[in-house]
């Protein structure tokens, strides 16, 4: 019996995982679950699950939550904040960690469960980005396993059946080659995007998601984040991966050897899938995904990317080439930037010329600790809302 615990079950990824879990009770039990704001949704899922602990953001939450669960009998115990997300990514009890909150918030507790030498999910695209070698030394040092959740470097993972933890060149990787589906806006006239509301770069034309994640996947800004993802994942150089337009979304990455082979892996776009591979891993358990039919697929397509209309994905190469914390400030202006757009303060071609701003603005450094990616990534947020409230709409 696997114990999990789930930083962001009230979010997709989180919900999915709850989904895979119950379909294999004998397996797995939950030890906690964590959850912003979204109370109520944390509160039922405690009752079907019953988790020892469950975290939430604040205080006012916590009082909330744990009314709730006395009402209906429940003896969860109940905490809130940074600290207790840590302790239940770390506790001794705890076999593997599904890390699945969005953004920044989630770097401290996902490091927690790195340095705790956990199996760790990695759904948190983001603390890897902003971490980089830093979070990948502590996953070294502990013996933590580390299992790519992102459809992407999950089908990557599965390319790599030999080559995993080895140096690229070493198990004959000539490319590593991340498929994107391109976002809502892949065929709309550049000059339109302006106008674009938050509801139409949130409605993905594959996949349902979290709203940051579907504004980035409409930025390309997700590939960007995930070109470095799979850079710190699989050790491969900006110069080795490459971002290759397949609308459909069947084909999840793919990778290509020196021998000519190139190995992808194919599914129904649909996040149980990765999520099962990683929590069974080296096993395989059913997801509750239905098998691809191939002679029911259309075609499928490839193009190359427009650097042009998605500047963001341009703008995440330069920062990987340069290193340090440019991933962290990178990473850092694209959420404010998102954020401000997702509340209307501006449009959709302003998230790039923020980030922009604030790459130009903020020199980067060394990511000598974690110290200094947190001083980066708030040298970065506070950039960027001063440039958003100088460009308001
Ligand atoms: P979501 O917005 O649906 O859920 C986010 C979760 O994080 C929620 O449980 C929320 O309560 C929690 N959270 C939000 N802010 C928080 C904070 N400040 N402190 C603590 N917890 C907080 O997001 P999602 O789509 O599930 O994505 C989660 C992560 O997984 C992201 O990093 C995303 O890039 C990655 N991811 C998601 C998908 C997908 O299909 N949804 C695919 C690949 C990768
Ligand atoms: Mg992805």
């Amino acid at each position: 019996m696997q114990r999990i615990t789930i930083l962001g079950a009230t979010g997709s990824i989180g919900v999915s995982t709850l989904d895979v879990l119950a379909r294999h009770p004998e397996r797995y039990s939950v030890y906690a679950l964590s959850a912003h704001s979204r109370v109520e949704e944390l509160a039922a899922q405690c009752e079907r699950f019953r988790p020892v602990r469950a975290v939430v953001g604040s205080a006012a939450a916590a009082e909330q939550l744990g009314a709730l669960l006395r009402a209906k009998g429940l003896r969860t115990e109940v905490e809130y904040g940074e600290q207790a997300l840590c302790a239940i990514a770390s506790a001794a009890e705890v076999d593997a960690v599904m890390a699945a909150i969005v953004g920044a918030a989630g770097l401290a507790p996902t490091l927690a469960a790195a340095r705790a030498g956990k199996k760790v999910l990695l759904a948190n695209k983001e603390a890897l980005v902003m971490s980089g070698q830093l979070f990948m030394d502590a996953v070294h040092d502990s013996g933590a396993v580390l299992l790519p959740i992102d459809s992407e470097h999950n089908a990557i993972f599965q390319c790599l059946p030999h080559g995993y933890g080895r140096a690229p060149e070493a198990a004959g990787v000539a490319k590593v080659l991340l498929t994107a589906s391109g976002g809502p806006f892949l065929a709309r006239a550049v000059e339109t995007l302006d106008a674009v509301t938050p509801e139409q770069a949130c409605k993905h034309p594959n996949w349902v998601m979290g709203r940051k994640i579907s504004v980035d996947s409409a930025t390309m800004m997700n590939k960007g984040l995930e070109v470095i993802e799979a850079h710190w994942l699989f050790g491969a150089p900006a110069d080795q991966i490459e971002v290759v337009i397949h609308p459909q979304s069947v084909i999840h990455s793919m990778v290509s050897y020196v021998d000519g082979s190139v190995l992808a892996q194919l599914g129904n776009p649909d996040m149980r899938t990765p999520i099962a591979h990683a929590l069974a891993w080296p096993e395989r358990i059913a997801s509750g995904v239905d098998q691809l039919d191939l002679t029911r697929m259309g075609g499928l397509q490839f193009e190359r990317p427009d650097f042009v209309r998605f500047p963001c994905l341009a703008l995440a190469f330069d920062a990987l080439r340069a290193g340090g914390t440019a991933p962290a400030l990178l990473n850092a202006a694209n959420e404010v930037a998102v954020q401000a757009f997702l509340e209307q303060r501006i449009g959709f071609r302003q998230i790039d010329r923020v980030i922009a701003h604030v790459m130009d603005a903020v020199p980067h450094g060394a990511a000598s600790s974690i110290e200094a990616v947190m001083a980066q990534d708030a040298a970065a947020r506070a950039a960027a809302q001063t440039y958003i409230t100088g460009h308001a709409k």
